[in-house]
């Protein structure tokens, strides 16, 4: 029994490499009796649940094999992603968490999100957040045509590379204070998540105690992933090249 936990993996037409990886990866690493957290961007965009876009039905399928194998699937929203809805959660079984949740693995408890919430040095981000998670926003978004959502998405897309392209790389980092403040208001000394695409374990201290920051990596040539099982976690590649397990219950 394992728990898994992937980010980042920005899937679509064109990245025909993880998408391979991902069904791969579903169907040879995740076993029955394991769960299977996706942290957020599995899609590079989503722009409803009534899209008829071809392309993701492998996706799709591939989830709801895995769900009705007995694997419970948890997905949280990325900033690609955050149109997963409730069709999708019924088409593949998953099931939507928010933006943050608490989950005991093993003893430990652990604090999981996406990661551009802890990103507060952004602010241009941050805003452009903010409208998009309205509920009017959405509204207003879904009841265009697929044509003129699909304009839409390619356009924000265009404009956030443009921007990314300009901003200092620290600003697309999470803000060290945000991480801390977060973790004591959730009281958890590990912490998962992706969207920075700097795969890594930080070690840090909390009010004078270890703690630790796990960040997945994006879905490229390989893939990245935390096994989490009662000998501790590793943060690896997919395929595996062996990372060394650390015990997490230590602290
Ligand atoms: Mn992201």
């Amino acid at each position: 029994m394992a728990h898994w936990f992937i980010s980042d993996l920005h899937l679509d037409a064109d990245r025909s490499q993880a998408r391979r990886l991902f069904l791969e990866f579903i169907r040879t690493e995740v076993g029955a009796r394991d769960e299977l957290f996706i942290l957020g961007d599995l899609f590079e965009a989503w722009i409803g649940d009534d899209d008829n876009d071809p392309g993701a039905r492998p996706i799709l399928e591939a989830l709801a094999a895995q769900s009705s194998r007995g694997t419970p699937i948890y997905f949280m929203h990325g900033n690609r992603d955050f149109l997963v809805g409730e069709q999708f959660c019924q088409a593949t079984g998953c099931r939507l968490l928010g933006d943050y949740a608490t989950i005991d693995v093993y003893g430990t408890p652990l604090l999981l999100t996406h990661g551009d919430l802890l990103c507060t040095d952004d602010t241009h981000y941050m805003n452009l957040r903010a409208t998009v998670r309205s509920a009017k926003w959405q509204r207003e978004f879904l009841a265009l045509s697929l044509a003129e959502r699909r304009q839409i998405a390619a356009d924000m897309r265009a404009q956030s590379r443009t921007e990314i392209a300009a901003k200092p790389n620290d600003i697309m980092d999470v803000n060290v204070a945000a991480v801390a403040a977060t973790m004591q208001r959730f009281g958890v000394r590990h912490l998962l998540h992706g969207h920075t695409h700097r795969p890594a374990v930080h070690s840090l201290s909390l009010d004078g105690h270890a703690a630790q920051r796990i960040v997945l990596g994006a879905w490229h040539e390989q893939g990245s992933m935390v096994r989490w099982d009662a000998r501790g976690f590793a943060l690896d590649t997919y395929p595996s090249s062996g990372a060394k397990i650390t015990p997490a219950q230590a602290y």
